[in-house]
């Protein structure tokens, strides 16, 4: 799973948040007479589960408009101003900033860097020396070992546990990187944590139960929950490597424009990390019999929640991935994941890869399949529902004759109700509840399933 999205929106609420708790300064002292700030040495201190509190001693020598505090983290466009609280009388003091994180929306290995700008009256200002602090996950003694590319951390296990973790983890990234043709300047830290609630709790919340690892490009972490008793296993040498085709495709598209479709990168990472299995084909083959598979465009963005639609979704990524490889070839593919780096949309990388748009795509994907034609799901127009007495009667001076007869114009129907009798809400709300008591239940399996995919 890759979560791109998540981190710097809830990065900036955390922000909007500690805005509102900036604290005042500290007891204002009468000024000298020198022109300017002087900045004494920020500090900033992180405790994980609870906040980042930056502080700032000031000597400030003229007359201040305000003070703000520019906080930049990984990923953002650019540093998130808030406004300090600070007594209008020039003098010294420490100013004090305190970002709230105890809600989890940070994940662990997150640097905040931020610096101090005063605006004086006379409008000019004063930038002061950034201050940096890495918000870390405190409860555990990490061990590390440092490979090429690959920095690993754990905390439970021996030192073969994380060498072969280290082992995976760079031969991953080789892989990935060579494909793709990108070269990883910055180090990936990889934690892996022995347990399900801390890993859960790093991962931050409205986590799915069934996620075994996730990367987060921004900051170049990638987490997973291994207990050292399970370091041989099959799934470790896919989950660790999926999760770091997703950095690796990050670094090759990054561009601050378009992101490709979900599933290109999903079926990537599934693809190259444990290839187009037999599971998988038997999946996506039973859904283009019965009609049930999922088409392309259905997977640009979120996967689907249920437990059945969730795994076909990386089933189909997967198989479309395989279609587009054997069809035009490795090279081609190699080409389309690279051109998103200009920041073209979809159809454009896609012709320029292939020849084709990715509707022409996804239908040609469709047909060598031999799958049915899918049931469209989504919005639709709701049924007509029981019409107030006097509005069926066609409106005078209607300009559209051929429009529905009875709509709401208040010409014919000044302030009318709706009858009592009819069916009432009638079967949209049905369908609603139905709707909601399904997903209910898919989101209990969700809960119950151990397979592990990301
Ligand atoms: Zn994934």
């Amino acid at each position: 799973m890759r979560v791109r999205s998540t981190r710097p929106a809830a990065i900036i609420a955390v922000l909007i948040a500690a805005l509102a708790a900036s604290i005042a300064p500290v007891a204002p002292v009468v000024a000298t007479a020198v022109a300017a700030t002087d900045f004494g040495t920020p500090i900033a201190r992180s405790t994980f589960g609870e906040a980042i509190v930056f502080s700032q001693p000031l000597t400030i020598e003229r007359g201040v408009e305000r003070v703000e505090i520019l906080v930049e983290t990984p990923g953002a466009l650019g540093p998130f101003v808030s406004t300090v609280e600070f007594d209008a009388v020039a003098g010294q003091t420490t100013l004090s900033h305190r970002i709230d994180l105890a809600d989890g929306s940070v994940s662990p290995n997150t640097r905040f860097t931020a610096r101090w700008r005063v605006i004086h009256q006379d409008g000019t200002t004063d930038l002061g020396p950034p201050t940096s602090v890495t918000y870390a996950d405190t409860r555990f003694d990490w061990r590390t070992r440092t490979g090429d590319v690959v920095r690993v951390h754990w905390y439970e296990g021996n030192d073969e546990f994380g060498a072969r973790a280290l082992a995976v983890g760079e031969a991953a990234v080789e892989e990935a990187a060579d494909l793709l043709g990108v070269e990883l300047a910055d180090p990936v830290d990889f934690f892996v944590y022995a347990d399900a609630d801390p890993f859960y709790d790093a991962l931050g919340p409205a986590s799915r139960e069934n996620v075994g690892g996730r990367a987060i490009p921004e900051t170049r972490t990638m987490f997973a929950r291994i207990t050292p008793d399970a370091i041989n296993d099959a799934w470790v040498g896919t989950v660790i490597p999926h999760e770091l085709v997703h950095l690796v495709f990050d670094t090759a598209v990054d561009n601050p424009y378009h992101y490709p479709a979900h599933w290109l990168d999903e079926g990537l990472a599934v693809y190259l990390s444990e290839g187009y299995t037999d599971s998988d084909r038997g999946a996506v083959e039973r859904a283009a019999a019965d009609g049930t598979l999922i088409p392309l465009d259905g997977l640009i963005g979120q996967f689907p929640t249920s437990r059945e639609r969730f795994f076909l979704a990386y089933s189909v990524s997967a198989s479309a991935v395989d279609f587009l490889v054997r069809t035009w070839g490795r090279d081609a593919l190699v080409g389309l994941v690279r051109s998103y780096a200009d920041g073209v949309s979809d159809d454009e990388a896609f012709e320029a890869a292939i020849g084709i748009d990715t509707t022409a795509f996804d239908r040609a994907w469709r047909d060598e399949l031999g799958a049915v034609e899918p049931i469209a799901y989504g919005p639709r127009p709701a049924p007509a529902g029981p019409l107030p007495p006097g509005w069926d009667e066609d409106p005078v001076g209607s300009p559209d004759p051929g429009a529905p007869s009875g709509g709401p114009s208040p010409t014919t129907a000044p302030g009318g109700a709706p009858s009592g009798g009819g069916d009432g809400p009638g079967i949209g709300l049905v369908l609603a509840v139905v709707a909601f008591v399904v997903a209910g239940i898919g989101a209990g399996l969700l809960v119950a399933d151990r397979r592990r995919r990301s």
